[in-house]
Parts: structure tokens; sequence; C-alpha cells
């Protein structure tokens, strides 16, 4: 089987809708997103949830693995009645379905259950992606894993409603950066058409998504940008601009992790550089590494080299030791890369 450009090959999509419908109404059916879920993760996780709903589907469970928090700008999301916290997932299910997770490793404690599963449907859009899981609905050309997810669910005969569309909208906005980035395609845009008419109101959903933020994390954003670093002699003339947040700094403004995870994005505006790079601590010693490129760098390459993952512009990877030694790391791997 392959992955190409055309997405995933028909035989999967149809092993998919197969492993769906040869279930029972009561059947276990466990849903499963990455650690720390972003919007792509939630919505294409919940979206796909809600349609096995109106399927008949009434035993369905969604959680991710590690700290058990929805981030505030994803409290409304609906759906979020089938959430529940990762110990308290169906110990055996009948089926699997796994969301936006390039890599078991994302998949912390969950990775057992998934490895246990009758049947596995990895539902996924990083190039990396490691191949695991029984059928792979994989298309590394998919702006966001709910365009996979909102292909799977009309496939198998749901109509698009306002609560999954919403869901799917929100998965959308997020990872194609409102709409911005390259894969933002016409077929992106006319899925967005799609999920709009079912009477989504985009202004109110980017407003609570995006442009919201507790007072604390805009201070906190503040020094953790004013004390960012350019480097233009980095990666042979490239240059880079980093900066780090570590969890005195989240302490200090009391705020959660997640409101660091659109930070990179005022950073990577920097004209002077073409590689950025966050570095978040998540606990003594270890960092969430950010990594992002302008186009002249496939940072996923670095990100994988380190146990990492994710897209050609956009990746990461867990870093040990100093804020400094990461970066360290990041300077000799963007020196190999280009030698
Ligand atoms: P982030 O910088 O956290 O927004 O992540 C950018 C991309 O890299 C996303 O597609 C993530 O799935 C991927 N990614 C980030 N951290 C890791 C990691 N530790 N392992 C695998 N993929 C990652
Ligand atoms: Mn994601
Ligand atoms: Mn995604």
């Amino acid at each position: 089987m392959t992955e190409s450009s055309s997405g995933p090959a028909a035989e999967q999509w149809d092993a998919a809708v197969a492993a769906v419908r040869a279930l029972g109404g009561d059947a276990e059916i466990q849903l499963i997103c990455h650690v720390s879920p972003d919007g792509d993760a939630l919505g294409s996780m919940l979206g796909f949830g809600l349609g096995l709903r109106r399927l008949g589907y009434s035993r369905v469970r969604a959680t991710f693995p590690g700290d058990f928090r929805v981030p505030d700008p994803y409290a409304e999301m609906p759906g979020l009645e089938l959430l529940v916290p990762e110990a308290d997932s169906f110990p055996e299910p009948a089926l699997v379905l796994v969301f936006d997770v390039a890599s078991e490793s994302r998949l912390g404690g969950l990775a057992a259950l998934v490895e246990a599963a009758p049947v596995s449907v990895v539902v996924d859009h990083h190039a990396s992606n490691t191949g695991f899981g029984t059928i792979r609905l994989v298309d590394p050309h998919a702006a966001a894993t709910s365009v996979l997810a909102e292909q799977l669910i009309t496939r198998l005969g749901v109509p698009l409603d306002a609560e999954i569309a919403e869901c799917f909208y929100v998965a959308l906005a997020t990872d194609t950066g409102s709409f911005k980035f390259d894969m933002t395609t016409v077929a992106v845009h006319e899925l967005a058409a799609r999920l709009i008419a079912t009477g989504l109101r985009p202004g109110d959903i980017s407003r609570r998504i995006f442009d919201t933020k507790p007072f604390g994390a805009m201070k906190l954003a503040g020094e953790v940008l004013g004390r960012a670093v350019l480097d233009p002699a980095a990666a042979g003339g490239l240059g880079l601009v980093w900066t780090y947040a570590t969890l005195a700094d989240l302490a200090r403004h009391a705020q959660p992790p997640y409101v660091l995870d659109t930070l990179i994005d005022p950073v990577r505006s920097v004209a002077e550089a073409d590689v950025t790079v966050l570095v978040k601590e998540i606990a003594d010693g270890q960092w969430a590494v950010s990594l992002r490129s302008k186009g002249a760098v496939d940072v996923s390459r670095l990100a994988i080299s380190q146990g990492g993952g994710g897209h050609r512009l956009a990746a990461g990877f867990t870093g040990h030791g100093a804020a400094g030694d990461v970066v360290d790391t990041v300077r000799r791997l963007l020196d190999d890369y280009l030698t």
C-alpha cells in the first residue's frame, strides 16, 4: 500500500468503514488523540466521536494521555462530554481510533491500549508518521487530520451538522494557521465552506480560539518575546531566532503550559531568520522544543533525528539539559543538515 499525494488507498478507506460497520451499537469504541492536544487533535477526535453517536453507537469514549486539562480556547468545543481521563478509557475496546498522532511516543501510557486492540485505525497527516496501527488513513498532504476525519465520517454516511462541523472547523483553522499556510488549498476552502454552511460563525470561533487570552498570558508572552535572541550567522547564514520559557515563568504568571503553544508564531515572523526555535520547559531539565522554518530547512528531519517528529516546516522533539544546550544542539543539527 502506498500513501501517495492522492491520499490513503481505497482499500484502507474501505477497511476503516468496514471496521466501524462490523460493530454492534453497544460495542466499546475508544478514541485517542495526542498528548497536550491542540485544536486539530481535539477537533478531529470529538467531531468523529459525535459522528459515531449520530450513527447510534452509544459507547464512545475519547481521551488523551498525560495532564487531563482541556486548554481554555477549546473549553466550548462540542463533544467534550465524550472526553474521559486516560485512566477511564475502555480497558478492552472493540475498536480504537487514533487522531493526529505521528508516533506511539505521543500516546504515552495509551500506546499499550492501541497495541492490544483487535483493530486500530490511525487517522493522521504527519509525514513523520511511524506506521503504527492496523488500518492507516495517513495523508501527509492533508492540511489537518480533520480533513481525513471528515472524509471518514462522510463515507460512513453521517451528514455534517453544526456540532460536528464546529469541531472540524476548529481543527482546520488551527492547523492551517487560520487558512494562511501552504497547505491551504482549494479543497481546504471548499471543506471550510461546507462546514460554515451548517451555520457556524467563523468570527466567534476565531475570537474564542485565537484572539482571547488571560492578562497573565499576555504578560508572560511579553517576557518570553523580550528575551528572544537573533543569530543571523546560524544555519549557514539563513538565520536562527530563538527563545525559551521555563516552568518558573509559567508559575510567576500563574499560567498553564498550553498558553505557550502559539507563542512561536510571533517569533517566527522575524524577517532575519529562516529557522525559529522555542524551547519550553516541561520538567526539570526536560524541554519541549518547537521548530519552524520559512522553507529553506526541513525541520522534521532535525526533529526525527532527536526522536521527535512533525512536518517539513513545523516540527518538534523533547530536549534535555539547559535551554542553551538544547539550542546549541539545534544549531549543530542545522550545520550538519546544510553540509
Ligand atoms: P509544536 O511545535 O508543538 O506546535 O509541534 C509542531 C509539530 O511537530 C506538530 O505537528 C507536532 O505533532 C510535532 N511534534 C512536536 N513535538 C513532537 C514530539 N516530541 N514528537 C513527535 N512530534 C512532535
Ligand atoms: Mn496536533
Ligand atoms: Mn494536525
